[in-house]
């Protein structure tokens, strides 16, 4: 594939599930109660919900997904994205967008399936179940070619001794080479508690990374909710300040320094805010480390360029001042295919645009995204 001599991956291109995923893969003890997808004229709809019809994961401040029209923005990703939809988004349509941008590789993250473990109803047991048979669908649906289609699956945060079996699974049986899991925590534990540590254990030994995606719409406890019913404003805030607060708890907090072999993504956020926040962050460490920190012999910077990446907006010209300050390294590249914010299918054309020179465009578009994959 290459385009203009460059490899590329993307190291974080969206499905769109179909609408029966969980009611056809579910465990059938769980498929009375398995989220269904919701379709409307909106052909990117994402709403997901529960059988009696009530919204599944819904924010109750935010005003409700509806399939009227939304604006500019909006009635163009129908036009971009419309013969996508009718073909229903299958996985030739995959290998199609991504001829289209010229990626030879994509890990592939989901769009209903980012709100699959919100909701208020689950239980432990069902909210396993709802993963398996998310990863199982991803499974299938990365068949068609999964040497260019490669799954993160989805975990759940309710149980550790589950999320530790399902995520062997991915690595050991599926084929995957990360779990992904929300920034903002649903469960009562900051990243860096203790809680958390068996899922730590298991991916190192695994050689499987954790990626963070936050997702602007919907979720509880999230920095968003204060903005509502403001999308825009929203837009602006959900997800980095989420990321921002998960890359704290990680570097700062000492889990990548427990878990030295452990890589992290921070994904669809921008990189822009990333001199700043570890500046911010080491600051903190040589001020209060002592009390907060013992367990941290480094800055948390330097855990971060050892151990994590954060991915760059094709048309984020902001961040040419995160190379010059801290170099290309830790920098990923993603075309978010199909998203509202996505500048496909020009999106590796605007990043190729950047004011950034070869060897810091190979290492985004490719060499940091095979590492940090292990691939
Ligand atoms: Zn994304």
């Amino acid at each position: 594939m290459a385009k203009n001599g460059f490899k590329i991956i993307d190291s974080d291109m969206h499905v769109m599930e179909p609408p029966d995923l969980w009611e056809k893969y579910i465990d059938k003890k769980y498929r009375d109660r398995a989220p269904r997808g919701v379709t409307s004229k909106n052909v990117r709809d994402l709403r997901m919900a529960h059988p009696d019809g009530s919204e599944w994961a819904r924010t109750p401040t935010a005003p409700s997904q509806t399939d009227t029209a939304r604006g500019r923005n909006f009635e163009e990703k129908q036009v971009t994205f419309g013969n996508d939809a009718a073909r229903g988004w299958t996985s030739e349509v995959q290998l199609e967008a991504m001829d289209h941008e010229g990626l030879d590789i994509a890990v592939l993250y989901p769009t209903r399936g980012l709100r699959a473990m919100v909701d208020e109803r689950l239980d432990p047991p069902f909210a396993a179940a709802v993963a398996r048979a998310y990863n199982d669908w991803m499974y299938d649906f990365c068949q068609r070619d999964p040497k260019r289609l490669i799954g993160a699956g989805m975990i759940s945060p309710y149980s550790m001794e589950d999320a530790v079996s399902e995520a062997r699974r991915c690595g050991e049986q599926l084929g995957f080479r990360a779990i992904f899991m929300r920034a903002n925590p649903l469960v009562d534990h900051q990243w860096q508690s203790e809680y958390y540590e068996p899922l730590w254990d298991a991916l190192e030994a695994l050689n499987m990374s954790i990626g963070f995606h936050e997702s602007t719409n919907t979720g509880r406890n999230q920095i968003g909710e204060r903005l509502n019913p403001n999308f825009m404003l929203r837009r602006v805030f959900a997800q980095p300040l989420e990321q921002m607060l998960a890359l704290g708890c990680f570097c700062g907090g000492g889990v990548l320094a427990r878990h030295p072999k452990l890589r992290a993504a921070f994904l669809e956020a921008n990189c822009s805010w990333l001199p700043w926040l570890l500046w911010r962050l080491d600051e903190a460490w040589e001020l209060d480390g002592d009390v907060f920190a013992p367990q941290l012999n480094n800055k948390p910077s330097d855990y971060f360029r050892r151990q994590c990446v954060v991915s760059i907006e094709p048309d984020e010209v902001v961040a040419n001042s995160v190379v010059e300050q801290f170099g290309s390294g830790n920098l990923v590249f993603s075309t978010d295919y199909p998203h509202v914010d996505s500048r496909y299918p020009e999106a590796v054309n605007y990043f190729l645009r950047l004011p950034l020179n070869e060897e810091d465009k190979r290492k985004i578009l490719w060499d940091n995204c095979a590492a940090y994959y292990a691939m």
